[in-house]
């Protein structure tokens, strides 16, 4: 399997080659060059073995595909149980149960196995960027943290993400650093695409990107899709609450591959520039408005290039989605109401899904939904404990890290600076 560029002006890659660079070297991002097709599987397998003959295709004529079920063993650890809601024909698809409480653990892991077995033998060590809006720079950090010839830098939106997110990015320590940055998520996803794309500073400073733009992160998202929907009864309708469309591009391409995936949603916050775009408006890029759902605090997804490029072009991308805008108090209104109505405490991201669900059945839709949950609610204590009315109980491995000590280092948001701190680190 080879993969090429979104922006068609970069050779093609192969599969280790792909996931080592991060971003194509003309600004795009990987993408299969066909769609391969998955053969049948069981309904009742494994995550990480359903995982790992799941992307078996992709992995084809790779020297990473004898380490596929390895690679799959250490990503898929904690398990990703589908169950059924008291709302009426409603699943609920709970990703958080990694270390870090949030569905990004399975990619950040799934790339740090590949990466680590592919940097095997440098002297130099290699640097991870990752621009974060919360909960990816804490996955990437722990999937990293102590591993040998890898360091990374996290950068994130100071004071846009929540106390214990904060707490969770600052507590690594060692080969993990945390940059505190004045500015708003694009803005640190500017820095790391520019440092990415600076060749002068990658001679200097081997870098890589953990992004949901390095398709390390993103293959692994289409396993839990995919072994969530051979489970259902139906081809599985989703809705996937979304900021970068990481995890729904996954997800598209894991109905793509033949997995019984039907009509895929994505739930926005008040971040309208897909919700606009499916409405038939021209796609306009846009500062982020910074919203509860502060993990999806995103105007310029950059995975738009890989919907666009699935689709070939834009109008048969809206014949093959749906986005929807969820307001704050909205959320608020959803998270108080479960709690109160059925003892469902949701995380402000995983609300926005559940609101949609609730649209939709108010619209008459009667279909089974499974609607995606991204976080632990404890992440977001600040927010969901007053709307609940009493104290969420931490998971451990949350726990574990929030005991820590932590600290972050001011950085401001200009490419020279931190081209500068890079070199000097
Ligand atoms: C990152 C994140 C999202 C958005 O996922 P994308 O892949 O960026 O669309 C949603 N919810 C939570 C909790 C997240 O951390």
């Amino acid at each position: 399997m080879r993969y090429v560029s979104t922006r068609g002006q970069a050779a093609p890659a192969s599969l280790s080659q792909a996931i080592a660079a991060g971003l194509a070297p003309d600004g795009g991002l990987y993408v299969p060059e066909a769609m391969p097709k998955v053969g049948a599987l069981p309904r009742d397998g494994y995550l990480a073995t359903t995982a790992s003959r799941m992307l078996a295709p992709f992995f084809a004529d790779d020297p990473l595909a004898a380490e596929l079920d390895a690679i799959c063993a250490e990503a898929f650890a904690a398990p990703a149980p589908r169950r059924e809601l008291r709302i009426d024909g409603g699943h609920l698809l709970e990703l958080f149960h990694g270390p870090t409480a949030a569905f990004k653990d399975f990619g950040a892991r799934f790339l740090a196995a590949c990466l680590t077995r592919l940097r095997r033998d440098e002297n130099h060590p290699l640097t991870i960027l990752v621009a974060t809006s919360g909960d990816t720079g804490a996955a990437v950090g722990a999937a990293f943290h102590e591993v040998p010839g890898v360091r990374v830098a996290i950068l994130y939106p100071d004071n846009r993400v929540s106390p214990r997110q904060a707490h969770q990015l600052g507590s690594f320590g060692g080969n993990v650093r945390a940059l505190r940055v004045e500015g708003s998520f694009d803005d640190c996803q500017r820095l790391v695409k520019g440092a990415l794309g600076d060749a002068t500073l990658q001679a200097d400073v081997p870098m890589s990107s953990a992004n949901s733009i390095s398709l390390g992160r993103l293959l692994p998202q289409m396993a839990y899709f995919g072994h969530a929907a051979l489970q259902a009864a139906s081809p599985m309708n989703t809705i996937v609450p979304t900021g970068n469309l990481g995890n729904a591009v996954a997800c598209l391409w894991a109905k793509q591959t033949g997995l019984p995936i039907g009509e895929v949603v994505f739930a926005c916050n008040a971040n309208e520039t897909l919700p606009e775009f499916y409405a038939g408006q021209p796609y306009r890029a846009r500062d982020a408005v910074p919203t509860i759902a502060n993990a999806m605090d995103v105007g310029a997804p950059s995975n738009f290039e890989r919907l666009r490029h699935l689709f070939g072009n834009e109008d048969e991308a809206r014949r093959h989605g749906h986005a929807e805008r969820v307001d704050d108090a909205e959320i608020r209104d959803t998270i108080r109401r479960h709690a109160a109505n059925d003892g469902e405490v949701f995380c402000p991201h995983t609300a926005t899904a559940i609101r949609v669900f609730e649209r939709l059945r108010l619209r008459g839709d009667t279909r089974a939904w499974t609607m995606a949950s991204t976080a632990h609610p404890a992440k977001f204590d600040t927010i969901v404990e007053p709307l609940v009315g009493k104290r969420v109980e931490v998971p451990d491995p949350l726990a574990i890290m929030l005991a820590r000590s932590a600290s972050a280092e001011p950085m401001a948001a200009d490419g020279r600076i931190f081209a500068d701190w890079l070199r000097h680190w």
